[in-house]
């Protein structure tokens, strides 16, 4: 089977725990017995964030998978280049680790989370066309439509064409977005609503096109690398407070790209 290397935690003087989204399962946790030698039978295979084909003996009692091959098929060795790359990497690992459930296939989110890392390797390897040292692109909006894509595929689509409470259509002007219902919500349907903010106009087209795209079968990138940067901010923003709200906490791996 195909996976990626989510997290990875030491077992004992030999052997490594790996959390590994695959492509065909989703989430698998499995024992590599030997994972923690030099010369191992996974030779450089299981660290994080690596792409790799593997076999494994299932259990299905529940309890650990014992994984007894695994071949890398990409590295992404290139994302050490640039930091802001690699954290926004990490936090690929970090939601599909604490996102997706165990014995859960999500094939569109395992492509579109193995494209993302692509990207965000060739922003990190863009030589010659970076400013200040940084890329041309921010990291963070890579990471914003790979959010929305897991957002949708986990059943937490956000609906921004719409009130959700009476179906009255978002026109012109700033909407407000409720968190527990995850959409927009009318002046009038608001007051019902516990923890919603206000997103500018702006902001709810842009995430609408953008959702609307992913849906479509794209990754939205597209859409969102041609928009005006105050939109992208504000997206970004939001995306960030409704993936808190969801989970409860701030993904870990989100602070460092705070404005
Ligand atoms: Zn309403």
């Amino acid at each position: 089977m195909e996976g990626l290397v989510v997290r990875v935690s030491d077992w004992s003087e030999t052997s490594r725990i790996v959390t590994l989204f695959t492509r065909e399962h989703g989430k698998l946790r499995a024992l590599a017995k030997g994972g923690r030698r030099l010369r191992s039978p996974f030779e450089s295979s299981l660290d994080l964030l690596n792409h790799d084909r593997m076999v494994l003996i299932r259990k299905t009692s529940g309890g650990l998978h014992l994984l007894t091959e695994s071949s890398q098929i990409t590295r992404f060795s290139g994302l050490a280049k640039d930091y802001q790359a690699l954290s926004g990497a990490y936090l690929v690992a970090e939601l599909l680790g604490d996102w997706v459930e165990e014995n859960d296939p999500h094939p569109g989110l395992f492509d579109a989370a193995i494209g993302c890392l692509k990207d965000l390797e060739q922003a990190a390897c863009a030589d010659g066309e970076t400013e200040k040292g940084m890329p041309k692109w921010n990291p963070r909006d890579r990471l914003v439509v790979l959010e929305l894509a897991l957002l949708i595929d986990l059943g937490y689509r956000p609906e921004l064409t719409g009130c959700v409470g009476c179906a009255k259509k978002a026109e012109k002007g700033s909407a407000a977005f409720a968190f527990g219902s995850g959409g927009l919500v009318c002046r009038g349907c608001r007051l019902d609503q516990r923890g919603w903010r206000e997103l500018p106009e702006r902001c709810w087209k842009l995430a609408r096109n953008l959702v609307a795209a992913i849906e479509l079968g794209g990754n939205g990138w597209a859409e969102l690398s041609v928009s005006e940067e105050s939109a992208r901010r504000e997206v970004r923003r939001w995306l960030g407070e409704y993936l808190s709200w969801i989970r409860g906490r701030r993904p870990r791996l989100m602070g460092w790209q705070e404005e």
